[in-house]
């Protein structure tokens, strides 16, 4: 508990002295200065977000965020390459995350997941699903706290497609809006899952206990909601109550805390 008070601590003298910078940086004339100079812009982008950092605060339920977060980074000429490498743009407070989705590819350099067959570590609709090794654990413990919390029929339905799988999908896909192109699929990192509830007390996880419970709790083992209702147009695809995707647990509580979609915390929005 003293190592979170001290982080906590931080974190609000880290928010105070940013919102020092935000207030010197009112001015409008310097505003038209940071449009033109990238390191600026990085600046004002690091202001913005805590704008919408101290609207929220701790409030862990978000979603009334979206046009303070929306602000921040539209102007944001750089943020969110192939890598989606963004960490250093907010005084190197913030984490990088790998963002693939519609347009931002998985980057050729990657290379392959260090891939871990999840049968035997966690309920799983079947052998052969796999997922990146740095996650099971998190997944572990995040099902095995959903089952204590009441939901043990939470198992992993889909895991670590390869680029033929996704191709496939792709292919035969009715509906594309829940499907992404082969080397756009966050599946092809092994750091996405697909849940789904065997006990279901309503129809899909969308409706059911079960996944308002991941919605909310997902976050405090690195993982998100990654296609949320109402973020259609940020994200490209259609609201999946299932997709969770796994991005550490100080990427996941800052999405959690601004209501922030990846595309959002990237700066690719
Ligand atoms: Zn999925």
């Amino acid at each position: 508990m003293t190592a979170l008070t001290l982080t906590e601590a931080l974190r609000r003298r880290r928010r105070r002295r940013r919102l020092l910078v935000r207030t010197l940086l009112a001015g409008a004339v310097l505003a038209v200065v940071a449009v033109a100079v990238p390191g600026l812009v990085r600046l004002a982008d690091a202001v913005g977000t805590m704008t919408a950092d101290a609207t929220t605060d701790d409030a862990a339920d978000a979603g009334a965020t979206d046009e303070a977060a929306d602000a921040t980074t539209t102007d944001d000429p750089g943020a969110g390459g192939a890598g989606g490498a963004q960490g250093d743009a907010a005084g190197g407070s913030r984490p990088s995350v790998l963002l693939v989705n519609a347009d931002h590819a998985l980057p050729d350099d990657l290379g392959a997941p260090d891939l871990v067959d999840l049968v035997g570590t966690v309920p799983v609709s079947g052998s052969g699903v796999q997922v990146a090794a740095e996650l099971v654990e998190p997944l572990r413990q995040m099902l095995g706290a959903a089952a204590d919390a009441g939901y043990p029929g939470l198992y992993v339905n889909s895991g670590y497609r390869s680029a033929e799988d996704q191709r496939e999908l792709w292919d035969t896909a009715e509906d594309r809006s829940l499907v992404q192109p082969p080397g756009h699929s966050e599946h092809q990192t092994g750091l996405a899952v697909d849940l789904a509830d065997l006990e279901p007390d309503g129809a899909s996880l969308a409706d059911s206990s079960s996944g308002r419970w991941l919605a909310d709790n997902a976050w405090r083992y690195g993982f998100i909601l990654r296609y949320p209702a109402g973020k259609e147009e940020v994200t490209g695809i259609a609201y999946e109550a299932w997709h969770f995707r796994y991005v550490g647990p100080e990427v996941a509580e800052i999405c959690q805390r601004e209501g922030l979609t990846l595309e959002e915390y990237a700066g690719a929005a």
